[in-house]
């Protein structure tokens, strides 16, 4: 049975999946500020150019956060099959975050101990890239006359919004569903969940302006502060328990993100902090202007103008009972929510290969936050799009991140199970 052959030359390939995956974490591609984007999109093509993958270089010139000290590089590898049929695409963010206190291994040596591969970025998400390769080049092994393509691509500055990166490459038609027509993100989801999408993003900054007096005689000016104040109280007493009796039928993991939320990020009144070393007094004066900075997460069954609009009245609702009451809000980004459809054919043929590799029923989630599937679904206009891949969301940025080898292998045997389900002719008897 050409399934059972395919996943034993997946479980033979451990050493080369082991291999890669500490390669991919020797590179340091920390970002902020973004290194090493070359220097790894250089290893995803030596190990995919000896399969028959044609590669092409993308640098992303003039996105956020591109320069020629750190340039935005990007890899699409593709690989044609033998006759006409889909594209199946898996795209990993090559990018790590910073590593954080607390380590007892070294966090780019790439260290194996207890059947695990440690190290920043291995599960998030370097040992998703590396599963997925061996998937595709096992699959090619094993079944040279598939039909379509299969395409992998590193992609830099996820953690960073993905700007440089997948949302680059939407912009220049790479994921527009005429050249490919189902995505795979290997993100570290655990292996027997499939993640359909994710929550909806509005992050605000709210101004609330006074008027400057000296600080004896608070009552010739207007104090800013004290009308944020209000904003806050205006936040705890209706809009917060209003968004948590806001419940979604998006299956979102953990459950408190069950249901709209706000976070404060930030707030700044008066005068600027102090340099460090600055040993004077502050000066008296009344703050003419504060500033907030909200991070508003919203479901599919919300509407973002109406995100905004709910904002929009709390605060001039506040204006009513305050008489110099006056604020500016300024947009910093918005994310629409997306979840794809439970029987969309990358979903199906998923869940079908984890019902087989696993004996377990699939879990179907969606993400608190938001990942690449923002830029592939809203600008590439893709909506055959999850996230499936090996490794623990939990130690996503922790100290001691790892990936374990067995969920590799058996993301991997997913991964390569469903391509036979999508790119097999007459799959089903191949397959079964
Ligand atoms: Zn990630």
């Amino acid at each position: 049975m050409s399934s059972d052959s395919l996943d034993r030359r997946i479980s033979d390939a451990r050493e080369q999946l082991i291999e890669l995956t500490q390669a991919l974490i020797r590179l340091p591609t920390i970002n902020p500020p973004g290194k090493g984007y070359a220097d790894i999109c250089e290893l995803l093509a030596a190990f995919l150019k000896p399969y028959g993958f044609a590669v092409e270089w993308v640098r992303a010139t003039g996105a956020l956060g591109d320069s020629d000290k750190y340039p935005r590089w990007n890899l699409i590898a593709r690989h044609e099959g033998k006759y006409a049929g889909d594209c199946v695409h898996f795209n990993s963010h090559t990018d790590v975050v910073a590593v954080g206190e607390g380590w007892t291994v070294d966090p780019f040596a790439g260290v194996v101990k207890d059947d695990r591969v440690y190290g920043r970025g291995a599960c998030d998400m370097k040992g998703g890239l590396a599963a997925s390769m061996i998937a595709a080049v096992s699959f090619i092994a094993e079944h040279p006359d598939y039909c379509g393509a299969i395409e992998i691509s590193g992609t830099c500055d996820e953690e960073s919004g993905g700007f440089g990166g997948v949302a680059y490459l939407a912009e220049q038609g790479w994921f527009d569903p005429s050249r490919v027509q189902h995505v795979i993100i290997p993100e570290p989801l655990n292996k027997e969940r499939i993640c359909l999408g994710h929550r909806g993003v509005l992050w605000a900054e709210i101004e609330t302006h006074g008027h400057i007096a000296h600080g004896s005689m608070p009552f010739l000016g207007d104090c800013a502060v004290r009308h944020m104040g209000a904003v806050i109280e205006a936040f705890e007493d209706t809009l917060i328990p209003r968004l948590q009796s806001r419940r979604t039928a998006m299956p979102v993991v953990p459950d408190g993100a069950r249901q709209s939320t706000l976070n404060i990020n930030s707030i700044h009144g008066g005068l600027d902090e102090p340099e460090v070393g600055y040993t004077g007094m502050p000066a008296a004066l009344v703050p003419d202007r504060c500033r907030m900075v909200i991070d508003r997460r919203f479901l599919i069954e919300e509407d973002l103008a109406e995100v905004r609009a709910e904002l929009h009245d709390i605060l001039e609702n506040v204006k009513q009972d305050r008489e110099k009451f006056s604020f500016s809000v300024r947009e910093l980004f918005s994310v629409l929510p997306t979840m794809t459809e439970k029987d969309a054919p990358i979903v199906s043929a998923v869940g079908d290969a984890i019902r087989q590799k696993t004996g377990l029923e699939p879990e179907y989630v969606v993400s608190p936050g938001t990942y690449d599937q923002k830029h592939i679904d809203r600008i590439g206009r893709l909506h055959n799009c999850i996230a499936y891949g090996p490794g623990i969301l939990d130690l996503a940025h922790q100290p001691d991140e790892y990936v374990g080898i067995q969920d590799m292998i058996v993301a991997a045997q997913v991964m390569g199970r469903s391509l036979q389900t999508l790119l097999l002719r007459n799959a089903t008897e191949e397959t079964t």
